[in-house]
């Protein structure tokens, strides 16, 4: 091996995992403009120019073949889709509106341009249904598969922005939409995926599945839930989008406000075709709603002089309260039990 390649550091990536990692790559950064008033931490960066009222939030996701998605039941038109609204929803989890929209891709050759026009049918039906321009991008050949990497970027009031730092014990904690679909609707694809493969006759029956397989195929961004905050006059304390799961998300807002978050079982959001897939996998619908990940649900704290506010929001579930950071961050069971959440994360390497 070339020596300017030698991999002289003893730990591996896999030991840090993908928040350690991030915070290993990052650690120290100084930051130099005045006009960035958020750098790496939280579901967006802020940035604003001087004495602008209006501050901007940027951010990007990358999606990879076979990391991210399986070609083999992902139509290219929903993952266009889904690449757009990930990064819009990053944008909400600001408590701010996604404008624009850069896309790079990176594209093996095997992709025929209709299959191209595809994917690409999906990124601007989602700028049409969020308003969204599309502004830009990149794009290069790749080698490992299909990369779409995503840059969106919103604005909000400079008083209205919401970071992951802002809970305060006593806050209440919510979420919008329901748990866990997404997790079940991965392992129904995955489950046809390996009957089509042991027999390609057997052709794959998601029938009576639709909201699950929707929710992963297809997740839409809590834009609707930004401007219902704005109506109601709310601004969470602390805010975060579920990409990864309950539990991690809720590891980020503590982390974050240094505070303790203790939401309990019986609260959580679960649909109903959730529930029962949780029955047919044997897999406990309350583990896939926290640390499933992938629902795009947003989870934020409120004061509890708020409550009033959103009690009768159907669209949204108070879960927990924000404690003390000595209290941790617990799961009380259905059975009364206290359970310590444990970072989940998504693991990537
Ligand atoms: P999210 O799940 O909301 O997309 P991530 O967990 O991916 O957030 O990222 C957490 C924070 O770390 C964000 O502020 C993001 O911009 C930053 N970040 C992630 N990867 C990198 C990287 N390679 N270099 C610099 N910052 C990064
Ligand atoms: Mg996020």
């Amino acid at each position: 091996m070339n020596e300017m390649f030698e991999n002289r550091n003893t730990v591996e990536i896999s030991e840090l995992g993908e928040f350690g990692l991030i915070d290993h790559l990052t650690q120290g950064i100084q930051y130099r403009q005045t006009s960035t008033i958020l750098g790496v931490g939280d579901d967006a960066a802020l940035i604003s120019s001087a004495n602008s009222e209006i501050v901007k939030a940027v951010s990007t996701d990358q999606m990879i073949e076979n990391v991210h998605f399986n070609m083999m039941y992902t139509p290219l038109k929903h993952l266009g889709y889904k690449a757009a609204v990930i990064n819009f929803s990053d944008i909400c989890a600001m408590n701010a509106v996604p404008q624009q929209l850069l896309v790079s891709i990176g594209l093996s050759s095997r992709f025929t341009l209709d299959a191209i026009e595809e994917l690409y049918a999906g990124i601007r039906l989602a700028c049409d249904n969020y308003n969204v321009d599309l502004v830009g991008g990149d794009t290069s050949s790749s080698r490992i598969g299909l990369i779409i990497t995503g840059t969106a970027i919103g604005e909000a009031p400079k008083d209205k922005v919401v970071r992951r730092s802002g809970a305060k014990p006593g806050d209440l904690i919510c979420v919008t939409g329901d748990l866990g679909g997404a997790y079940f609707g991965l392992q129904l694809l995955e489950r046809e995926k390996s009957i089509f493969m042991e027999n390609p006759e057997m052709q794959p029956d998601l029938s009576g599945h639709d909201y699950i397989v929707g929710r992963q195929l297809k997740p839409e961004a809590r834009l609707d839930i930004i401007k219902a905050f704005d109506k109601m006059g709310i601004i969470p304390s602390s805010m975060i989008d579920i990409s990864d799961g309950l539990a991690s998300e809720l590891m980020h807002l503590s982390k974050a406000s240094n505070v303790g978050m203790t939401v309990y079982e019986k609260k959580l959001p679960i649909d109903q075709d959730t529930f029962n897939m949780g029955v047919e996998f044997n897999i406990d619908a309350t583990t896939a709603a926290m640390n499933g990940g992938e629902d795009y649900e947003l989870l934020f704290t409120v004061q509890q002089s708020d409550y009033n506010k959103i009690e009768n929001d159907k669209d949204i579930t108070v879960i927990g309260y924000v404690t003390d950071l000595s209290q941790g961050n617990k799961l009380i069971t259905n059975g009364e039990q206290t359970v310590e959440l444990k970072a989940q994360g998504w693991k990537a390497f």
